[in-house]
């Protein structure tokens, strides 16, 4: 079950989802506790970047209503592989630096997940990976790897101190999705003042701030949308 900050933060970010829809090309349906595990491992991970795996639950399509509400009018289908249903459970595939994280040996990967998904276990529909210090923005690295994703891209950024080698960086385009509870959050205790407090890692690391995106390999956004386990919209 997942904390009572990020249901109220799921709740807030849905909101904007429902607000800008019309700024979309397609919806996903991620389930908060697929979320919350994501979370807990980059948070684990610190100050390295994770990449997860996530394939769609196809006994979960969308819950009916749930398209005809979120999506706007730019609406196409068919743009993706999974569109449609929920998102399963995610799989931790690689932690690492920005470089090296997303260079997953195809004989590694297969090897790994062998046992539970099959020989080619290792290619996922969708893939989201962690943003350390840094916006959840496509870099132009990201939108390379996009091109091999059948299904959807998505980037957690995570705001944290100590900063280690790599500060904030903040002077970035794109469009910015925040997930934040919004006036929940206190204050730091040291070194941060104006910093918001939302949690600590179990590395010790003070979290500021998380915000996610979901983008297509063409580079149009894709409206992401936290629900409970049956895929309905948390509010
Ligand atoms: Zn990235």
């Amino acid at each position: 079950m997942a904390d009572d900050w990020l249901e109220r933060s799921a709740a807030s970010y849905n909101k904007y989802s429902l607000d800008s829809k019309d700024d979309y090309a397609a919806i996903l349906l991620m389930p908060v506790d697929t979320l919350s595990e994501i979370i807990e491992w980059t948070f684990r991970s610190l100050p390295d970047e994770i990449l997860v795996g996530i394939d769609p639950d196809v006994s979960r399509p969308h819950p009916d209503g749930v398209n005809r509400r979120f999506t706007g009018s730019d609406f196409q289908s068919g743009l993706f592989a999974g569109q449609g249903y929920v998102l399963g459970a995610p799989h931790l595939v690689n932690r690492g630096d920005s470089f090296s994280v997303h260079h997953v040996p195809e004989e590694w990967i297969d090897g790994i997940f062998t046992e539970d998904r099959g020989s080619r276990g290792g290619r996922f529909t969708h893939w989201i990976h962690s943003h350390p210090n840094a916006v959840a923005v496509p870099s132009e690295a990201d939108a390379d790897a996009a091109q091999w994703t059948e299904g959807c891209d998505m980037i957690l950024g995570v705001r944290f101190s100590p900063e280690g080698l790599l500060p904030w960086f903040d002077e970035v385009g794109g469009t910015r999705r925040r997930l934040s509870p919004g006036s929940n959050s206190v204050k730091s205790d040291k070194g941060n003042d104006s910093l918001p407090v939302i949690g600590r890692a179990v590395t010790g690391h003070l979290i500021h701030g998380l915000e996610v995106i979901a983008f297509h390999r063409t580079g149009l956004g894709i409206n992401l949308i936290i629900t409970d386990s049956e895929g309905v919209p948390i509010e």
